[in-house]
């Protein structure tokens, strides 16, 4: 290697080392520089706090399945939805605080699932049940609102009803507010934040029960009403 070429390398070599420490600054200030702004977002977001509430438990088993060998009483339907709900809520929204009425098979009065959700300032209720007609044709998800004039509620109800249907591919009734069942339901009537009782399915209806048991149902059934949070979130706060 002559002399030259030596000195031509050596300039070469300082040229690439200097743009690659340019290259590696520029990296840096723009990955720290978007880890600002991620931090940024993440603080941004206010907390929002989300009541599910399992229905029924203990010796409340709720609506009765068609055969005790083959499926599941209401009361054991809903908490794996519930409980799938809060883990999807948990683990991809941030800033999030999810509270159960229960986790476990266990009887939680009317009065004290109220009283739970007030005392987090909850933003948002969700009862999760499962129906039962004695028709057995009747099949759907439906929701519950306390009134039809509580803004929020029936915002929530409507993304709610969207993701079952568009997502969960399940068949919505209509929109239940107090004054169309002719009843109030006390968990709605006495929660202070936009509140909703959901009605998985009709445990009555043969089809439906097949679904309403099977991890696959209860997948989809959790993760559309996962998707309606998180939507609502996004008008809500
Ligand atoms: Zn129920």
């Amino acid at each position: 290697m002559s002399n030259l070429s030596f000195q031509k390398m050596k300039k070469c070599y300082f040229l690439k080392s200097k743009s690659f420490v340019l290259f590696s600054l520029i990296f840096s200030i723009f990955f720290i520089g978007s880890g600002f702004s991620l931090l940024e977002n993440k603080s941004k977001k206010p907390l929002f706090v989300v009541v599910i509430d399992a229905g029924h438990g203990g010796y409340d088993v709720g609506n009765e399945c068609s055969d005790l060998k083959k499926f599941k009483q209401e009361k054991d339907v809903v908490l794996p939805v519930a409980l799938q709900l809060g883990e999807y809520l948990e683990n991809l929204l941030e800033n999030v605080k999810v509270v159960y009425t229960r986790k476990n098979d266990t009887f939680v009065s009317l009065e004290k699932r109220t009283e739970i959700a007030n005392e987090a300032s909850a933003d948002l209720f969700i009862s999760i049940h499962a129906n039962h007609n004695p028709i057995k044709n009747i099949h759907g998800c439906q929701v519950h609102i306390h009134n039809g004039n509580i803004k929020f509620s029936k915002i929530f109800a409507q993304k709610l009803m969207k993701q079952l249907s568009e997502r969960a591919k399940r068949k919505v009734l209509k929109i239940q507010t107090a004054n169309s069942r002719g009843h109030n339901l006390f968990v709605l009537q006495n929660t202070k934040m936009p509140a909703v009782l959901l009605e998985l399915g009709f445990m009555s209806n043969p089809n439906e029960e097949v679904y309403l048991n099977s991890e696959y149902g209860q997948t989809i059934l959790a993760s559309a009403i996962f998707r309606a949070v998180r939507e609502y979130r996004e008008v809500a706060q």
